[in-house]
């Protein structure tokens, strides 16, 4: 398979993930970018060749440019350079696996440059999925979910002809370390509990997300974007064993899922390979010795995130890019040991009471959006 691959964010799991997609398909890589890691981006461009490399950090650019100094791969850095990853016109393909709404204006440069998304940063379609999805359909772009909720979802909407015949989507939630917790349990939960979790390695931020369960309201409102549905048409269940990775309910009640053992592999290749299938690394799911499949409701009252995002999902307009900056914020002050874990809801509730949302957003009304709720986030008195 012949494809041409840039991927922002390359250092990070999903980015690691990715390379050994591309490596076991036989695809290239166009260009890597990174934040700060210039010793990984180093070993990463020896191995895969790309035109360019992109360090987010100007300092780590430098560092990055000694180490290649014996290669003809372009250094770059900052967002110039990782917008310029994103349009390389030899890349067919743009992987958008980096952490954060930085993500967005390097996202919406490669859909105007034509390119396929695949799409890993969700924050972005959290704080803009409006502007990138009617970007995408005036431009033609396809979008890929990588998101291995949004991939079920993709695959289970597949053999839909009439998207009106869609009763629901029903994203499953592991539920997360701290399942079953009640908040006077959660108090005094550190940084170290919450960074470990049961069934997939991934980034520190998402990893906090997945135990406050906001990474599920992050994927509510990146459900609601990528299939044009309503928050009221989508639910979401908690299934402890993340076999089943999501399920679309057809009007007449049929339920449409994809299973696999968790592994962020399968969903990422798809959207690589996509409209084709390719043998893949996934441990294949032994039905015979999976064991019995679980699912409930999710707590509400304890997973406080998971409700303020609902909420920013029925808000609309800004709602999500509030949301998504305090939510940032917040996780960067708790995994710097500043605020503890019941904090991080405080502080997203206060940016959302705190900053004005915006009905119909521009790019800007969102970057403003996201600046204010990061302010009302590091100067909140609670
Ligand atoms: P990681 O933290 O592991 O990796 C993040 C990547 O982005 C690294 O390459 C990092 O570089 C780079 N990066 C971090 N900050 C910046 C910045 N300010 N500017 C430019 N680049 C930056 O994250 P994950 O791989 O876990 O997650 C990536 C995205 O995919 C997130 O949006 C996450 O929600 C989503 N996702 C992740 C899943 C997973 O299983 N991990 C599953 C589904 C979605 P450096 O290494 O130098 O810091
Ligand atoms: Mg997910």
């Amino acid at each position: 398979m012949s494809k041409r691959i840039s991927i922002l964010g390359s250092t990070g799991s999903i980015g690691r993930q990715s390379l050994e997609v591309i490596a076991a398909c036989g695809m290239t890589a166009a260009a890597l970018t990174a934040h700060s890691n210039s010793r990984l981006l180093e070993e990463q461009c020896r191995q895969f060749h790309p035109e360019a490399a992109v360090m987010m950090d100007e300092g780590a650019a430098a560092d990055l440019r000694v180490r290649l100094a014996d290669t003809d791969i372009r250094v770059l850095s900052g967002m110039d350079g990782l917008i310029e990853a994103a349009t390389l016109p030899s890349a067919d393909t743009v992987l958008t696996a980096v952490v954060g709404m930085v993500g967005l204006r390097p996202t919406l440069a490669a859909i105007q440059a034509g390119k396929r998304i695949a799409f890993a940063n969700k924050e972005t379609l959290v704080c803009a999925g409006e502007l990138v999805m009617r970007a995408a359909r005036e431009q033609g772009a396809e979008i890929l979910p990588v998101d291995s909720e949004h991939s079920a979802l993709f695959q289970s909407l597949e053999g839909c002809r009439d998207r009106g015949e869609v009763k629901r989507l029903i994203l499953t939630c592991s539920g997360g370390p701290f399942y079953g917790k009640k908040a006077s349990e959660l108090q005094n939960m550190t940084r170290k509990e919450a960074l470990q979790r049961p069934n997939w390695s991934m980034g520190a931020k998402i990893t906090v997300d997945s135990a406050t369960l906001m990474n599920k309201g992050l994927e509510f409102i990146e459900a609601m974007h990528l299939y044009h549905m309503p928050p009221e048409k989508i639910s979401i269940v908690i299934h402890r064993e993340s076999i089943i990775h999501s399920l679309v309910e057809y009007c007449d009640n049929a339920m449409i899922a994809q299973l696999g053992t968790p592994d962020m592999r399968l969903p990422i290749q798809y959207a690589l390979t996509w409209p084709s299938r390719a043998p893949g690394p996934a441990r294949p799911l032994d039905l015979w010795d999976c064991g019995p499949l679980t699912f409930g409701r999710p707590d509400l009252e304890t997973f406080r995130c998971l409700d303020l995002a609902l909420k920013a999902a029925r808000r609309g307009g800004t709602a999500g890019a509030i949301l998504n900056g305090a939510n940032e914020a917040a996780v960067a002050l708790f995994l710097a040991d500043k605020i503890g874990f019941l904090d991080i809801a405080d502080r997203v509730e206060g940016a959302m009471e705190q900053v004005p949302v915006v009905e119909t957003p521009s790019l800007e009304d969102v970057l403003q959006a996201d600046q204010a709720a990061r302010e009302a986030v590091w100067h909140s008195a609670v």
